[in-house]
């Protein structure tokens, strides 16, 4: 089988910091050596898939256009690093939708594993979310990396042994 590794990213506090219902690309943010750790996972041979949960969709915060505009400008600024985004799934719903794709579900990477190729067992997902790391357990990934954040207090509900504080020292976990 020639299933790929893969790098799963959530995008709000992992690509982009956070600002709560982000949709102008003016006040899209790419973080700190973003696109250098990018470049690592690449270079390791790992596809990169982003998976985020975007409920000002539903909630009408904004429209799937406005999301659409604002991926499409974003998969460009990483062409522009010579960075490939294999793929970008969203949930557009909001919680009370039930819906099977808003993480910690794990409709989001069943779906990129019957489009994709991916291998799981050498996968990663990184977020900066609890409902992040629980999506990788609920959809098989093997491997996951928690960047801390206002959302990640309460330590012990979190089922990863790796936290980080910034994208850029998930270089120093995923090493192959
Ligand atoms: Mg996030
Ligand atoms: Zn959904």
């Amino acid at each position: 089988m020639n299933n790929k590794k893969t790098i799963f990213l959530d995008r709000d506090g992992v690509i982009n910091i956070d600002k709560h219902y982000l949709y102008k690309i003016e006040d899209f943010e790419f973080t700190n050596k973003l696109f250098e750790t990018c470049k690592h996972f690449q270079s390791l041979g790992y596809q990169i898939i982003v998976i985020t949960n975007q409920s000002g969709i539903g909630r009408g915060y904004f429209s799937e256009e406005d999301f659409n505009k604002l991926t499409t400008w974003m998969i460009k600024e990483f062409k522009n690093n010579n960075i490939d985004i294999l793929d970008v799934f969203y949930c557009p719903h909001e919680p009370n939708d039930n819906c099977e794709c808003r993480k910690p579900k794990p409709g989001m990477i069943n779906e990129a594993c019957k489009k994709y190729e991916i291998d799981l067992n050498n996968s990663w997902m990184i977020g900066d979310k609890p409902s992040d790391i629980e999506v990788a357990f609920n959809a098989g990934i093997s491997n996951s990396i928690l960047i801390n954040s206002e959302y990640t207090n309460n330590k012990d509900e979190i089922k990863t042994n790796n936290i980080v504080t910034t994208i850029e020292e998930t270089i120093n976990i995923i090493k192959e």
